[in-house]
């Protein structure tokens, strides 16, 4: 059978293994550190740096086609593995997400809507940037962020130095702050030969920056609905991309305003785990493999709830509920903040 290069060794990578192992297919994942979530049930673990260039070309000759499960991959370890085997999804995909800055003004392009939005270098241009979005904004480094971190609120003038030291002078890009009613995203699926399935729109709570829960059916409308698919497709099409995308939209009573995307398996898709025949982690596994993709369709409604930190202490009871699925991502040690797990309540 083939083997399946993931690039990274978190719970995604964890479960675009245990999924692709049900295909048949053999995983080999590429992760610096030692003891990781997917290094518990992939095949085979490359502990290397991403700048090791042997390790790179051992990694690429011992796969057949290689996926990632995060965002932030070196340029220069891309540069040489797309040389070596097919890298999905592409290069455009990451260029796009990899800077916030880039994604903003790559969405914008395409006629879709997102906040208002400016660079950020110094004193001078957070100003100049404040007076074209207005406040509240929310100031966020245009690189590297996730689970809310390096984002900082600007409520008020006065908070403007506070921000700015936040960013470690890293470039940045201050948003407008969206006034939305709930969030919603779509995990979408685009096969190698251009099909598209999207998954049924999840909403999403956080709580301290960090995804809470997904519920599906989120609440839309039926237009609201086919908008989130389309503009999701639209996305998948312009790319031509190639695997699962998560796509974070803001409802507001103007329309959907597109967050961010994910070029990657997603935390708010995880319900599918429980809610569909074929769930995210096989259908990104199908896409990349050249697969046709696989039938989403939901048969539940689902509640995910995420296990952070201390959540952890409540495993035995959560074991215990009916209609609840627990996924653990064996990780050593609880920290607040860490994501350990996460539970699919299947509520119908
Ligand atoms: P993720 O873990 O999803 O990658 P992230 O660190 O990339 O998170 P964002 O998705 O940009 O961060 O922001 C986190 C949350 O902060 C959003 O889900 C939303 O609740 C809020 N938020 C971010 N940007 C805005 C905005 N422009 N207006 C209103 N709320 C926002
Ligand atoms: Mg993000
Ligand atoms: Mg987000």
């Amino acid at each position: 059978g083939a083997t399946i290069g993931i690039l990274g060794g978190g719970q995604l990578g964890r479960m675009l293994s245990v999924a692709a192992a049900r295909l048949g297919f053999k995983t080999c994942i590429f992760e610096p550190g030692g003891d990781c979530p997917a290094s518990h049930v992939a095949n085979y673990h490359f502990q290397a740096a991403y700048e090791d260039e042997d390790a790179l070309r051992k990694f690429a000759a011992s796969v057949d086609v290689i996926t990632y499960e995060f965002e932030n991959i070196p340029t220069s370890a891309l540069d040489l593995l797309e040389t070596l085997k097919p890298v999905r999804p592409g290069r455009e995909a990451l260029r796009v997400s990899q800077d916030r800055l880039t994604e903003k003004t790559y969405l914008a392009d395409m006629g879709l809507s997102v906040a208002p939005f400016a660079a950020v270098a110094d004193a001078q241009s957070l100003e100049a940037a404040i007076a074209a979005t207005g406040l509240p904004a929310i100031l966020k480094t245009r690189r590297f962020g996730y689970d809310g971190k390096g984002q900082a609120r600007i409520m008020t003038a006065e908070d403007t130095p506070q921000a700015l030291a936040d960013m470690q002078g890293a470039p940045a890009i201050l948003e407008g702050f969206v006034d939305f009613s709930h969030e919603v995203s779509v995990i979408g699926a685009r096969g190698l030969d251009g099909s598209v399935a999207c998954f049924d729109p999840g909403e999403n709570v956080h709580r301290d920056g960090i995804l809470r829960t997904t519920t599906v059916p989120a609440r839309l409308s039926a237009a609201q609905r086919s908008d989130a698919v389309l503009l999701t497709a639209q996305i998948l099409n312009r790319l031509d991309y190639v695997g699962v995308m998560g796509v974070e939209l803001f409802v507001t009573p103007q329309g959907l305003v597109v967050n961010e995307i994910a070029p990657r398996v997603h935390n708010s898709g995880h319900w599918t785990q429980n809610g569909c025949t074929v769930d995210q982690f096989e259908q990104h596994i199908r896409a990349v493999a050249g697969w046709p993709l696989g039938d989403g369709a939901r048969h539940a409604d689902v509640v995910m709830e995420n296990l952070i930190g201390d959540d952890m202490d409540r495993v035995p009871a959560l074991a215990a509920e009916p209609h609840t699925a627990l996924h653990l991502y064996g990780k050593a040690d609880t920290k607040p903040g860490r994501k350990m797990g996460h539970v699919n309540r299947v509520v119908r």
